[in-house]
């Protein structure tokens, strides 16, 4: 997260790790202007980012897992294939719950 970057006139969101511009800081289409760094992707922002999910977060996995309700999702893909698999999870927790309702009124 550390090395996100962004460009202030495009918007354009550069990587120096994955994704780095041509030039180093410097937007490819726009030269003149630097990349800047989000205020809460420093270290010490993503440090908190990290502890206040350790601490908010993660125990409501437990609880999911506990009450099988919990389902992964690769993050790693593209954002379509995440909203794809996403949508196919809520379809199919509709169609669980539909049948679920329609068997307690028999
Ligand atoms: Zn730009």
């Amino acid at each position: 997260m550390t090395g996100r970057r962004s460009c202030p006139i495009c918007g354009e969101i550069y990587n120096v790790y994955f994704r780095p511009a041509k030039v180093d800081n410097q937007c490819d289409r726009h030269p003149e202007a630097r990349l800047t760094q989000r205020a809460d992707d420093t270290q010490e922002k993503v440090r908190v980012r990290l502890e206040t999910y350790k601490r908010e977060t993660a125990p409501l996995l437990d609880y999911y897992q506990r009450t099988g309700r919990l389902q992964r999702v690769d993050g790693t893909r593209s954002p379509e294939e995440i909203y794809s698999d996403i949508e196919e999870i809520l379809n199919n927790e509709v169609v669980r719950t539909e049948l679920g309702e329609s068997t307690n009124a028999d």
